[in-house]
């Protein structure tokens, strides 16, 4: 099973759900199941990214950008890929 833990944004593979924080020592973490799903947090900022969608000519288009920042992940043409690669950069 993989979790968030939204103290340090980390994504960690255990069994169980963790209930505190190895790398920043905090208890009472919030922690969610990071699934397929699950977008992780601006990787500068922390903040939640949005999907955004445009089209060109004929085509569409989608990328993910951070609500607080504004950065953004390249266009795609495949959803899932744009979301893929959001939860790639670091
Ligand atoms: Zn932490
Ligand atoms: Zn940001």
């Amino acid at each position: 099973m993989k979790y968030l833990l939204k103290c340090c944004s980390r994504v960690i593979d255990v069994d169980n759900k963790p209930i505190w924080c190895i790398k920043c020592g905090e208890h009472d973490i919030e922690v969610i199941e990071f699934t397929e799903e699950t977008l992780l947090p601006c990787p500068f900022c922390g903040g939640d990214a949005m999907a955004q969608a445009s089209t060109w000519g004929a085509n569409p288009f989608y990328w993910y950008e951070c609500e607080d920042c504004g950065c953004m992940t390249a266009d795609f043409s495949d959803f899932y890929e744009a979301k893929k690669r959001w939860n790639q950069r670091n």
